[in-house]
C-alpha cells in the first residue's frame, strides 16, 4: 500500500531512509501529477538538509529512468561512449572529443542542453553554424549512429522527463545544489542513453557547478557509485574551472575555436588541448580501443594530424544539416577590449567573472526565455602565467554595440590578478577516477 506523500516528506525530514517502492512512488507520482510541486519541493527541500543514502540515490536515478525512453543499441555494433560536462566557462570538449572518439570507430550519440547563467551550453554553440539541426528524433538519433558514428543533438522529450520536470521545480525552489540530486539527475539520462562505458568531466572551481575540490569530488563519487549499481564501466576526469576553458568563451567564438583544434592549429590554447586529449584517452581506453594511454595519446594526435578529427566533424555537422561554408563567410569583429592595468604576470582569471560579462554582451541567458547574441563573446588573448606590459590588451569583446560592450569591459577587468610575483599554476586536469575493473 502506498503512503500519504505527507507522510514521506515528514520522514525525510526526520532523516528517515525511504524503500525502493516509496522513491518510486514519489517520482511516479510526480511525473503524472499526483504528487503536487508543493509537495515535491518540500520533499525536495528535506533532502538538501538531510541528504539521501547511496541506496536511496541509486533508487532515485532508476526511478527517474523508469520514467522515459531508454536506448538499446544492442542493434549497432561497435563500442558506444557517453560524455558529460558538468559544465563551465568556454567548455567546448564536447565539440571536440566527439568526432575524435567517432572518427576511431567509437559511437557517440551525444545529447546536450543550452546554457543558462554564467555556463555556455553545447546545443547554443552549434546554433551558431547555420542549418544545424539539433532537435532529432529518437529514430533520427539511431539512423545518424548507424550512418555516421555520431550526433550532437538535444536532449529527446522522451529521455527522463523526470528531470525535466524535477530541474524545472529545484531551479525554482532552491534545491539545486544537492550532490545526490545532481548525481541522481546526471546519471539519469547518461542511463538511459544506454551506454556501457561512459566518460565524465566534473569541473572545479569559480565558474562551475562545484567550486571546491571537496564538493566535485563527493558529487563524482556519488555518480561513480550510481554507475557501479548500473554496471556501468566510467572514468570520472576532474577538471580546473577557476578560469575559462581555451581562448573563447561565446558561441560562434567556442565552434571556432573548436574548428582551429580539429584542424590542429598549433596556436590552440594548451589546457583546452589537454582536457580534449585526456577525456578522448578516456575513452579510447574505457571502450578499449586501446590498451594504454602512451598509445590513446598517440592516437589523439594523429586523429587530428592526419584530418580524420575534422573529416568527422564537418560529416556529423553535414549530417544535421549545417554548413561550414556559411559559418565561415559570416565574420565577426571585436568592438571592444581590456588591457593591463600595470606590468605583471597573468596570475588568475576568474572563470565567473568572465562567464557573467559573456551573459551581459549576449552571449547567454538570464532567465530560459531569453534569445542570445550567437556572435557575443570574449576572447583570451594572454593566457595564464604570461607576463604582460601596462596597455597590453588582455581580452576583445564582441557585442552588437560598442556601448555595450564598454560598459561591460569595466567589470570585465575584474577577472584579472596581474601580479608582480610569476604565479605557481596548476594542471587543468586535476584528478581522475573510475569504476571498479576499468584500467585506466
Ligand atoms: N546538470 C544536470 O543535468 N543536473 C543537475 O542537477 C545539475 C547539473
Amino acid at each position: 500500500m502506498n503512503k500519504r506523500v505527507v507522510d514521506l516528506i515528514v520522514e525525510k525530514r526526520e532523516g528517515a531512509e525511504h524503500t525502493k517502492e516509496e522513491i518510486g512512488q514519489l517520482v511516479a507520482g510526480y511525473v503524472s501529477g499526483s504528487v503536487a510541486d508543493y509537495q515535491m519541493s518540500a520533499w525536495l527541500m528535506a533532502v538538501m538538509f538531510q541528504g539521501l543514502s547511496d541506496n536511496e540515490t541509486l533508487y532515485l536515478t532508476q526511478a527517474m529512468v523508469q520514467s522515459g525512453t531508454v536506448f538499446d543499441w544492442s542493434d549497432v555494433p561497435g563500442p558506444f561512449v557517453d560524455k558529460h560536462s558538468t559544465g563551465g566557462v568556454g567548455d567546448k570538449t564536447s565539440l571536440a572529443v566527439v568526432p575524435l572518439l567517432a572518427a576511431n570507430g567509437i559511437h557517440v550519440a551525444k545529447l546536450s542542453g543550452r546554457g543558462l547563467g554564467n555556463t555556455g551550453g553545447t546545443l547554443d554553440k552549434l546554433d551558431s553554424i547555420p542549418g544545424y539541426q539539433s532537435g532529432l528524433s529518437v529514430e533520427a538519433i539511431k539512423k545518424q549512429i548507424k550512418a555516421v558514428g555520431a550526433c550532437l543533438c538535444a536532449q529527446t522529450e522522451e529521455l527522463v522527463p523526470a528531470d525535466k520536470k524535477l530541474y524545472a521545480l529545484r531551479d525554482a525552489s532552491g534545491t539545486v545544489q544537492s550532490i545526490p540530486l545532481i548525481a541522481a539527475s546526471i546519471m539519469s539520462k547518461k542511463i538511459a542513453m544506454g551506454c556501457k562505458a561512459i566518460v565524465l568531466d566534473v569541473k572545479v572551481g569559480s565558474g562551475a557547478l562545484m567550486t571546491t575540490y571537496e564538493g566535485s569530488r563527493q558529487l563524482a563519487e556519488a555518480m561513480l557509485r550510481i554507475g557501479e549499481g548500473f554496471g556501468r564501466d566510467l572514468v570520472i576526469v576532474l577538471t580546473d574551472m577557476d578560469t575559462p576553458l581555451g581562448k573563447a568563451v561565446g558561441n560562434r567564438l567556442e565552434v571556432q575555436e573548436t574548428i582551429e583544434l580539429l584542424q590542429g592549429d598549433p596556436a590552440v590554447d594548451a589546457r583546452l588541448n589537454a582536457v580534449v586529449t585526456d577525456l578522448t584517452v578516456a575513452g579510447l581506453l574505457v571502450t578499449q580501443v586501446c590498451k594504454d594511454r602512451e598509445e590513446a595519446a598517440d592516437r589523439v594526435r594523429e586523429t587530428i594530424t592526419s584530418g580524420r578529427a575534422w573529416a568527422k566533424f564537418e560529416e556529423i555537422i553535414a549530417a544535421q544539416g549545417g554548413s561550414l561554408e556559411r559559418f565561415n563567410a559570416h565574420n565577426v569583429e571585436p568592438n571592444g577590449s581590456v588591457t593591463a592595468p600595470h606590468d605583471g604576470y597573468v596570475a588568475s582569471i576568474r572563470a565567473d567573472v568572465v562567464g557573467l560579462s559573456a551573459m551581459r554582451l549576449g552571449a547567454g541567458r538570464d532567465k530560459k526565455e531569453d534569445t542570445i547574441d550567437l556572435d557575443a563573446g570574449i576572447t583570451i588573448n594572454v593566457p595564464l602565467g604570461k607576463y604582460v606590459r601596462k596597455g597590453d590588451v588582455l581580452a576583445e569583446l564582441y557585442s552588437s554595440s560598442e556601448k555595450k560592450s564598454d560598459s561591460v569591459a569595466q567589470s570585465l577587468l575584474e577577472a584579472w590578478t596581474i601580479s608582480e610575483e610569476e604565479p605557481g599554476l596548476r594542471g587543468v586536469v586535476i584528478d581522475s577516477m573510475r569504476s571498479h575493473g576499468v584500467s585506466v
